[in-house]
């Protein structure tokens, strides 16, 4: 029975934008949140307004420049590279970037009613950032909880697919090709399927393809 509030953790990329749809139909009421504090990606959250308003939905833009002040990062700053080397964090890393936003989310929860919070995060994918595990999500749900003193729910659609699941999964709730045309994932802040360079391009195509095998083989 659809009948409760959820705000969904928004970047306007492949994970947010699959879990919005997955939001949309789970709950009735839905809005999005996103976060500003990464000036190279100031396209980011003009898609992700975008696809709010094509999907009907409120998006809450929150500055969270902040985030850029304690931690200059690849992802904020241009002077550093994008990299991933053996068996290290990538530079794309914030520390405690998600402690931040599912604590933000939350509060904006609490001022719009929202019992339930959606994230995108994901334990399976390379990044192995420490606050996108599940067991870290399930300990934020417990303090916020007591933070506020509500009964939130954080959920977490993807937190066990891989990039093919996920792209199953936009299938699956009939969003394949809306997914592939209207997100943004590519670090270069290029739409759709991106440069095909960067980190982010291949893992996102290499699921894509890998998808479509699975399909073509079951069909
Ligand atoms: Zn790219």
């Amino acid at each position: 029975m659809k009948q409760e509030k959820a705000v969904v953790v928004f970047s306007g990329g492949q994970d947010s934008t699959t879990c919005l749809l997955w939001a949309l139909q789970q709950f009735e009421e839905v809005e999005t949140v996103t976060f500003h504090y990464n000036q190279r990606h100031q396209q980011e959250i003009e898609v992700a307004r975008n696809i709010a308003d094509k999907l009907g939905v409120k998006n809450h833009l929150l500055d969270m420049a902040l985030l850029n002040q304690l931690a200059p990062n690849a992802l904020t700053r241009d002077d550093i590279e994008i990299e991933a080397k053996e068996g290290e964090l990538p530079s794309t890393f914030v520390p405690g970037r998600n402690l931040v936003f599912l604590s933000f989310a939350s509060i904006l929860a609490y001022q719009i009613g929202a019992r339930h919070i959606v994230t995108g995060v994901c334990e399976t994918d390379f990044s192995g950032y420490p606050d996108c595990r599940d067991e870290f999500v399930k300990s934020c749900n417990v303090t916020v909880n007591l933070a506020m003193e509500r009964p939130f729910v954080i959920h977490t659609p993807l937190m066990w697919l891989n990039k093919a699941e996920t792209w199953k999964l936009a299938d699956e709730l009939g969003a394949l090709d809306f997914v592939k045309n209207e997100t943004l994932t590519c670090y270069n802040g290029i739409i759709a399927d991106g440069c095909g360079e960067c980190p982010a391009c291949k893992l996102r195509a290499n699921g894509y393809q890998e998808y479509m095998k699975m399909k073509r083989e079951r069909a």
